[in-house]
């Protein structure tokens, strides 16, 4: 059991806490909050990145699990400064924090829960301006892949789909206590509609058209993904055949990580019309 500031880090809560000054201050810096933001932390742990970000703004919301934080986290800041939401960030409402404009969601985050995490947050996009999260780099590496890579999946194409992303730093694990097993990395989301509607000079979208049928859309991915060193012709024979995949201009012989984000929400939209 490793005691980090007097508490006992837990395992089981994925606490491994930001002790670098370094990284903290890049960390704060790449998420840029400026006053009258509405920011969300979820885990905010001991506080390493809270306090920075309340140096910068007047208010900020957090989501922890962790009675015993809580309670520390109460001692040290004014609830009319922070906002405590106890619970389980995987069941929050993030809806409920809209407020005075758009989320900014931050967090290193506990990755024993990553996944999911970000899985629940898609339901959020439309409501948020970026996030900005520590993860480890593995999971970063393939949320960024391109098609072609060996780390191109599910998780890149669902992600994609939605988010903007982009790796800006590798955080080892010394910056930590107790350290993880592994390098972390700090990743950037920002959503695809949102940033459309902004303008804001972020690259174009990669993603294509919408996906007209979501739950379709997934569908699809997960099953080419089920396999992935199988042909397209044989994970996705349950949706479609080989010569409309091929008039699809999707390669029947292709294997799930060869083909683009834009060819998933393609072929899900030619699905989703057939199905009318
Ligand atoms: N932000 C702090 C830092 O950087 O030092 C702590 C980060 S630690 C990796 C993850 C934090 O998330 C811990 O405070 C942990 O208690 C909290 N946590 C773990 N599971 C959670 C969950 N399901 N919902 C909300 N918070 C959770």
């Amino acid at each position: 059991m490793k005691t980090v500031a007097g508490h006992t880090a837990r395992k089981r809560f994925g606490q491994n806490f930001l002790v670098s000054p370094g990284i903290i201050r890049r960390i704060v810096d790449a998420i840029g909050p400026r006053p009258g933001d509405t920011i969300v932390e979820i885990g905010p742990g001991l506080g390493a990145i809270t306090e920075p970000l309340l140096e910068r703004i007047d208010h900020l919301h957090v989501v922890e699990i962790d009675r015993d934080l809580i309670a520390r986290l109460q001692s040290r800041f004014p609830p009319e400064r922070l906002s405590i939401h106890e619970g389980d960030a995987l069941e929050f409402d993030f809806g409920a924090l809209k407020g005075a404009g758009p989320l900014k969601i931050v967090g290193n985050l506990p990755y024993n829960i990553s996944s999911p995490l970000l899985f629940h947050l898609v339901r959020f996009a439309p409501l948020v301006h970026d996030m900005h999260f520590m993860l480890q780099k593995e999971v970063v590496d393939r949320m960024v892949a391109e098609p072609g890579s060996k780390d191109f999946g599910r998780l890149s194409v669902m992600l994609q789909y939605r988010y903007h992303m982009e790796r800006l730093f590798i955080v080892p694990p010394g910056s930590f206590n107790p350290p993880p097993k592994v390098d972390s990395a700090i990743v950037r989301m920002i959503p695809v509609d949102y940033s459309r509607v902004m303008q804001s000079g972020i690259p174009g979208d990669g993603a294509g058209d919408t996906a007209k049928d979501p739950a379709l859309f997934a569908r699809v991915v997960t099953a080419a993904f089920s396999q992935r060193r199988k042909m397209l012709r044989n994970t996705l024979r349950e949706f479609i055949g080989e010569a409309d995949l091929a008039a699809l201009g999707i390669t029947p012989t292709a294997r799930a990580e060869d083909i683009a984000v834009a060819d998933y929400v393609r072929l899900a939209n030619a699905l989703a019309d057939l199905a009318r």
